[in-house]
């Protein structure tokens, strides 16, 4: 058996082209772009590239973008002084701290500092709190990918066993979360999982994978899962990335993976693309929360 392929890369530049016409529907309407601005701490080279193709996905959708690059040696109240000016700059709708930050740093104290309705990421414990009771502002955009990903693709959550290994605030436990609740933006099929978030300390852990229809890998370990751990014909999304000596590999085993499951993510071109994009819809919701609260 050979599993479909979910087209993260495709799905995207179809969601893509969707903000674009919401986008110049928002400047016909307001006459003004919506404005992401991105802070980026020191010269790490995945951040950069990171950076930079969200810089990019602003450009064609027609979102203008600001960078401000502060030096590695930035302390937290360095990085906190340049959020608060974004916080109060009328113009900026959008504000994105490039993580991970140099370990001088307090990441928790920075991002707790963006302003909420700015919070295109929605780390903030405001925003964290509206999804866990099932009523967001924005979602993350890595979990909010995936779930617009399976959606396009056909594949509905509701009564689905759903294992998600990783537990991380920025993947792992916003998803299990959304996939729990009773209802989504999408509607309620594609939320009411049942789910199963598991972490290092997960004992058994094959024999929970095995039992999912659904299994979200999140983990940051190249090829960890084997297909011994899929339940056949599974879906199976895979949001790790990982540099190896290879290249670029998830935390699946794509390649026996594949032989078991029956739909996979690849490792580039699955979720990556889709966290991009759902960072585009997060900014312009932002512009439209902000222009409501104006008015
Ligand atoms: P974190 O390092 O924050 O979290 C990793 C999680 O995996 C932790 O909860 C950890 O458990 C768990 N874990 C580690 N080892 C095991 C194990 N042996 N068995 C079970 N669970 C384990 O990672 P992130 O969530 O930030 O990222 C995960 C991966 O996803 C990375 O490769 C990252 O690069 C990628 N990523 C990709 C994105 C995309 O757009 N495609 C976006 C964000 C991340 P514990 O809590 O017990 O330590």
């Amino acid at each position: 058996m050979s599993a479909k392929l979910l087209d993260g890369k495709g799905i995207s530049k179809e969601i893509q082209k969707e903000t674009k016409v919401k986008v110049e529907q928002f400047i016909a309407d307001h006459g003004e772009s919506p404005v992401l601005a991105a802070v980026l701490v020191g010269d790490d080279p995945a951040s950069q590239v990171y950076v930079r193709n969200k810089e990019r996905a602003c450009a064609r959708a027609g979102i203008e973008s600001q960078l401000h690059r502060l030096p590695a040696t930035s302390t937290t109240e360095d990085i906190l002084a340049k959020v608060v000016e974004l916080n109060e700059d009328s113009q900026v709708n959008g504000i994105l701290v490039q993580l991970p930050l140099p370990d001088q740093a307090d990441s928790r104290v920075i991002l707790d500092a963006i302003d909420p309705q700015k919070d295109v990421d929605a780390f903030h414990p405001h925003n964290v709190g509206l999804i866990s009771q099932g009523r967001p502002q924005f979602l993350p955009c890595t979990p909010h990918g995936i779930v617009q990903m399976l959606k396009r693709c056909g594949i509905e959550t509701t009564g689905k066993s759903v294992c998600v290994i990783g537990r991380s605030d920025i993947v792992g436990k916003p998803m299990a979360m959304m996939l729990g609740q009773k209802d989504s933006d999408l509607g309620p099929e594609m939320a009411n999982a049942t789910v199963t978030l598991c972490h290092s300390r997960t004992q058994n852990l094959a024999s929970i994978t095995q039992q999912a229809d659904i299994l979200i890998a999140a983990i940051g370990r190249p090829n960890f899962v084997t297909p011994d751990m899929i339940k056949p014909g599974a879906v199976v999304v895979d949001v790790g990335i990982n540099r190896t000596e290879q290249g670029l590999v998830g935390d699946v085993d794509f390649d026996s993976g594949k032989e078991v499951a029956g739909f996979i993510t690849p490792v580039p071109g699955g979720v990556g693309p889709l966290t991009v994009t759902m960072l585009l819809e997060n900014t312009l919701m932002a512009a439209i929360i902000q222009i409501k609260s104006i008015a």
